[in-house]
């Protein structure tokens, strides 16, 4: 869901994107369109979805309903939010693949590693598959030996995001102890695990 910054009247509100976890279900929020809307991704495990559409529209008292007993800027962002500008959806995970392309024929983006939103990486190998394709073919004169290159070259690093996702889609989710040790190491480690995200240089490969 989108929500109007101004109509957030949470003293909480920052810049900075939010996280918060709970046990099966957690909820992300960042500020979008040079600040003026709140993002929210709100994810909660269900075992059974059977809805494919991705734009099924969302029921703001179901979310109201799941978080009721969450922080209270959670319940000033729901309480702000107009019931009409929710959308819901499945989320559906598949292992890396061994081989995406074939010949003259290559995949990018999703098509290639679909992941969980649960590291926040989808688009962003999808771009560097863009600019790792578009070096590939202009360093090799055959179609063929620069979709192998490319792919060659994206592989390791897309399955290594796919797991992450995996690997988060329980780490976020845990309860009791399990959480506060989550926590802690999550202090620590966070950055250094995102860190091999964002320093790789598209470019240079
Ligand atoms: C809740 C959520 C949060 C996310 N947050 C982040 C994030 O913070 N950072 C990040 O990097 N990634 C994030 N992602 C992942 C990101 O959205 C995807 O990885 C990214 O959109 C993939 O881009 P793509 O171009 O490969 O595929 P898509 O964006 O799915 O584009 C494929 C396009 O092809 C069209 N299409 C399909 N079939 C046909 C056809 N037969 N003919 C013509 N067109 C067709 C579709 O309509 C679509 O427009 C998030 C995803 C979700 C679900």
């Amino acid at each position: 869901m989108l929500v109007p910054k101004e109509e957030i009247s949470s003293k909480f509100l920052q810049q900075n994107t939010k996280v918060w976890l709970g046990p099966k279900k957690h909820f992300v929020q960042y500020l979008v369109k040079g600040g003026n809307f709140l993002n929210c991704v709100c994810l909660v495990e269900q075992n059974d979805w059977i809805n494919e559409d991705w734009s099924e529209k969302g029921d703001i008292s179901e979310l109201k309903h799941i978080f009721s007993d969450w922080h209270p800027e959670i319940q000033d962002i729901l309480e702000s939010t107009k019931p009409d500008s929710l959308y819901k959806w499945g989320l559906h995970d598949r292992t890396p693949m061994k081989k995406w392309g074939k010949g003259r024929i290559s995949l990018l983006g999703d098509a290639a590693h679909p992941m969980l939103p649960f590291v926040a990486q989808g688009a962003a190998m999808a771009i560097e598959d863009g600019i790792v394709l578009a070096s590939s073919l202009s360093y090799f004169d055959s179609v063929k030996l620069g979709l192998n290159d490319y792919e060659n070259k994206r592989k390791y690093r897309t399955a290594s995001a796919q797991r992450t996702a995996t690997r988060n889609a329980t780490i976020f989710h845990l309860s009791g102890f399990f959480a506060i040790f989550r926590n802690v190491v999550m202090k620590f480690f966070l950055k250094k695990i995102m860190d091999s995200f964002y320093k790789y240089d598209a470019i240079s490969k």
